[in-house]
């Protein structure tokens, strides 16, 4: 978990401090090995994991946040 947060720190670094696309793009990559070797190591199938979440979200109504769509969860805050 330590190593993820370091590469999240990493990713986040990119952003705010305008490195490059390609820095960006391999601390990502960073990230994605990390993620696959918890999934090799706790024997779960990331890939069906992904798949299984792309559709709860499919399913969720969008909402204009900001300007931006959004299809999180919205429990307790929408107010419509
Ligand atoms: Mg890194």
């Amino acid at each position: 978990m330590a190593l993820m947060a370091e590469e999240l720190g990493e990713i986040s670094a990119c952003v705010t401090k305008g490195k490059s696309k390609q820095d960006l793009a391999e601390e990502s990559a960073d990230l994605l090995i990390l993620l696959m070797g918890t999934a090799i190591s706790a024997e779960f199938d990331l890939n069906e994991a992904f798949w299984q979440k792309m559709e709860k979200i499919n399913k969720r109504k969008s909402k204009m946040v900001n300007g931006k769509i959004r299809v999180s969860e919205f429990k307790g805050i929408d107010k419509n």
